[in-house]
């Protein structure tokens, strides 16, 4: 790719972009002042879509007209409109994904199937520095079974002086473990460096282990071309207010593979995971849903659900081959652009585009300050302790110019 160091060039970029049109979809915030932002933390929470508000207000009528016929009609199977397009935008088939509760009572659920740790097999595979909720749910779920995470959790560390993980060291880790290891679960990206792991080799060597490997796609889903069908991949889970748009608290996705779907080992059950041929004949039997719908607990939130279900729209009509071909060159250029005017600026996030999503962690002079005073200059990026800033790009609604403007603003900052 070539770009240039102007904003003409940015402009001109903006221009052609074929997904230009689709900022339009979204509300883009502004400050109090109704001064425009520049929104980079689309991988935190994503922006509204402007069809939320249709949809959401299509289930407010239902339940105002029509009470329990509502359920009857139109709720009771209201997740199955979730589960084409979710399958799609994670590479499933469709019998291979539900939407359901939030990303860690998933993680919590799926573990309870796919960790079952014994004496001779015990050990689970994470990332050293995964995300807190991802390190207490797991640990907890290691004393749940009586052991100790310090007999039991392996936690991958970088190389000295290096800040990611090299992919040949996660396959070592693996195989080293082997007859021990029980689970890996690693994050598909890493939310504090933004790497994108290689989950197909992870899982074929966690899988000659002898384990089950599933992923975190909190920062995957919407953001990689996934593909957990065809990479065997075990299990998954994912929240949808990051880079999906579906607003605050909306409910995640999950992935389980075809290959589990006769489970007959531990599973925490509830009536929705129920024969739905039966399910209202109130029996005192479980009989799961020989689907991933099986691993479902109680009934859909539909009022979660319905932002999803309109941000889901967008993302299937776009489809993820299309935006991720954007992404690479609208972080491409704000690589090149902090290459260009900021030398000063550590990138954590591998080079690499196959091992990124959208999101650049970068080091600045001046950490925390440098943040404060790009906040007041109305970027909507974040934080991270110890030293980073993240920010994040996203194709369906940033612009080239946008890129272009931050990389001026943080120069000026950097200046202050
Ligand atoms: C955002 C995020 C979470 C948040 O979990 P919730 O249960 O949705 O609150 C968990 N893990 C990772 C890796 C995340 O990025």
């Amino acid at each position: 790719m070539t770009f240039e160091n102007s904003r003409s060039c940015a402009k001109t970029m903006d221009q052609d972009d074929p997904l230009g049109s689709y900022r339009d979809k979204f509300h883009y915030p502004k400050n109090d002042n109704k001064e425009k932002l520049i929104y980079f933390s689309g991988n935190s929470l994503g922006i509204q879509p402007k069809s939320v508000r249709k949809y959401v207000e299509k289930e407010l009528n239902v339940w105002e007209k029509k009470g329990l016929l509502g359920q009857h009609d139109r709720w009771e199977n209201f997740h199955e409109r979730l589960i084409e397009n979710t399958a799609r935008l994670v590479g499933a088939q469709p019998s291979e994904v539900v939407v359901m509760n939030a990303l860690t009572v998933n993680i919590h659920l799926l573990l309870i199937s796919f960790y079952q740790p014994n004496e001779n097999r015990k050990k689970i595979i994470i990332e050293r520095g995964t995300f807190p909720s991802d390190q207490y749910a797991i640990k907890s779920q290691i004393k749940f079974h009586g052991l100790d995470p310090k007999d039991t959790l392996i936690e991958l560390t970088p190389r000295k002086g290096e800040t990611t993980l090299r992919t040949k060291d996660i396959l070592a880790a693996v195989s080293d473990i082997n007859e021990e290891l029980a689970t890996v679960i690693l994050g598909g990206v890493n939310y504090y460096t933004g790497q994108a792991f290689d989950m197909q080799s992870i899982t074929k060597a966690g899988h000659n282990a002898g384990a089950f490997v599933g992923f975190d796609l909190a920062h995957g889903a919407g953001n990689l071309e996934l593909d957990l069908h065809n990479w065997d991949v075990d299990f998954a889970a994912w929240c949808s207010y990051k880079y999906l748009c579906a607003g605050p608290g909306s409910p995640g996705g999950v992935f389980i593979h075809k290959t589990h779907h006769d489970w007959t080992g531990p599973r925490f059950t509830g009536w929705w995971g129920h024969n739905k041929n039966t399910r209202f004949e109130m029996g005192p039997d479980f009989d799961a849903i020989k689907t991933a719908e099986g691993w479902q607990i109680s009934n859909a939130p539909v009022m979660g659900m319905a932002p999803l279900l309109a941000a889901m729209k967008i993302f299937d009509e776009v489809g993820m081959a299309a935006i991720r071909l954007k992404s690479e060159k609208l972080t491409g250029y704000l690589e090149y652009l902090i290459a260009e005017n900021l030398p000063a600026v550590k990138i954590l996030t591998p080079e690499n585009p196959a091992e990124r999503g959208c999101q650049l962690s970068l080091v600045a002079p001046g950490g925390n300050n440098t943040f404060k005073i790009i906040s007041k200059k109305g970027v909507v990026c974040d934080w991270r302790k110890p030293d980073v800033i993240r920010v994040a790009p996203h194709p369906l609604f940033n612009r080239y110019t946008e890129v272009y403007d931050f990389v001026k603003l943080l120069k000026q900052s950097l200046s202050e």
